[in-house]
């Protein structure tokens, strides 16, 4: 059956007059979003908030948030999950409670948010440079950047493809640093066989309603440190030890119940979302696996995966710049995305605080140059994947003008 936002079939894009970037229709009459929100089970989500509204007890560590933390945590084999009112702010909370400071090394090469983090907490974030294949954290980048100012590191398990853990956690160990995993993209995901969760000092989840499971703002630490776990909870709550005793200067980063109402939602249609994202995987898989100028990322099929990012790179010999690949997609309504364009180390705020870091960063730089993000999600389906498919089978023909030139 047809779907209602799709305009045309695949096989009618065969020629680049097909294109609507040169006058066609769209071929969605609807945008494909990267990341539009799951809703997960929504009578479930409604019953939650009946009750929600009937106990009237919103905020303050109630009894959804408290259920919500122990099925995070059962899902990930960790002891202890202290949900939050963002990622960024558990980035934070995370970052204080292990006592942080001066320098500490991440990838250039992940969301803002990372750097912000730090930068938030007064800490200098000291980029170093990715491995171009598995676009996470370089260790020999890393090792070279520890200094004696250098008291942690962040990896990111970036697309939900763990960091390099071992590798990190010797360089942490020898050089006694603390090591926290940012594991916003990495909800459900595994490294050897193991979910994440436990690695390194802790790691942070992000619940944004643009991720693979959300409740529509939130976050959370997950670790198997009782004493940490108990810190950070103090932090998130002002710093309250029981009732009218505050003894620690804490701040606001509490979730509140309809938030974990959502989680709850989510985390019961979550098998269901997981064997969608990776039909849709595959099915991309087969549908680029012709078109010589794209390399789409693969997910190793032994471990746990969320299947949430289809992340094509144009290669070196890509007849068309991959920015005007985007431009083609757009026009088709396909609103594919640059993740993460050009790299934290060239946004304003690092560019002008640190116009030094930029060297050594030539792998961050290549692959922020070639990475384009696909729809995944409750937007497509098989049918809508060959259709993405064939606009960019056309939009790589190498055009006329440029064939005679060479
Ligand atoms: C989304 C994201 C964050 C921030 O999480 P929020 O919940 O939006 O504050 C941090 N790091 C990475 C890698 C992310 O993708």
């Amino acid at each position: 059956m047809k779907q209602k936002n799709i305009n045309k079939s695949n096989e009618s894009i065969t020629k680049r007059t097909d294109l609507a970037i040169n006058g066609a229709e769209p071929a969605f009459s609807e945008p494909l979003h990267v990341g539009r929100p799951n809703i997960g089970n929504r009578e479930l989500f409604l019953q939650y908030t009946e009750q929600i509204l009937d106990s009237r007890w919103l905020t303050n560590n109630g009894p959804v948030v408290r259920e919500l933390e122990e099925k995070i945590a059962e899902y990930h084999s960790v002891a202890h999950c202290v949900a939050m009112c963002s990622g960024t702010i558990a980035l934070e909370i995370a970052i204080r409670a292990l006592k942080l400071k001066g320098e500490v090394i991440l990838p250039s090469y992940t969301y803002i948010a990372t750097a912000h983090a730090l930068h938030w907490q007064g800490i200098r974030p000291v980029f170093a440079d990715i491995d171009p294949q598995t676009h996470n954290l370089d260790p020999d980048a890393v090792r070279q950047a520890v200094n004696s100012r250098t008291t942690g590191i962040i990896g990111v398990h970036l697309w939900g493809r763990t960091a390099a853990v071992e590798a990190l956690q010797e360089i942490a160990n020898e050089h006694e640093l603390k090591l926290i995993f940012d594991a916003a993209h990495a909800f459900g995901c595994s490294h050897q066989g193991r979910k994440i969760g436990a690695f390194g000092d802790c790691e942070v989840l992000s619940f944004h309603a643009t991720k693979f499971f959300h409740t529509f703002e939130g976050g959370a630490v997950l670790t198997n440190n009782a004493r940490l776990a108990e810190k950070m909870r103090l932090m998130r709550n002002f710093g309250f030890a029981g009732v009218d005793n505050v003894i620690y200067p804490g701040t606001n980063g509490k979730m509140t119940e309809i938030s974990a109402a959502m989680g709850v939602s989510n985390l019961q249609a979550i098998d269901k979302v997981i064997k969608h994202n990776h039909l849709i995987h595959q099915a991309y898989q087969q549908a680029l696996a012709g078109i010589p100028s794209l390399r789409l990322l693969e997910f190793d099929q032994n471990e746990s995966n969320n299947y949430q990012y289809v992340i094509v790179e144009t290669t070196e010999d890509c007849p068309v710049t991959r920015d005007h690949l985007v431009e083609m997609l757009h026009a088709e309504n396909i609103l594919a995305r640059r993740y993460f364009w050009p790299g934290c180390h060239n946004m304003k705020p690092y560019r002008d605080l640190y116009p030094e870091s930029t060297s050594n960063l030539s792998s961050t730089e290549q692959v922020s140059e070639r990475v384009i993000v696909l729809p995944n999600g409750s937007c497509m389906d098989r049918a809508s994947v060959e259709i993405v498919a064939a606009v960019l089978q056309v939009a790589l023909e190498v055009p006329i003008a440029d064939q005679t030139s060479i």
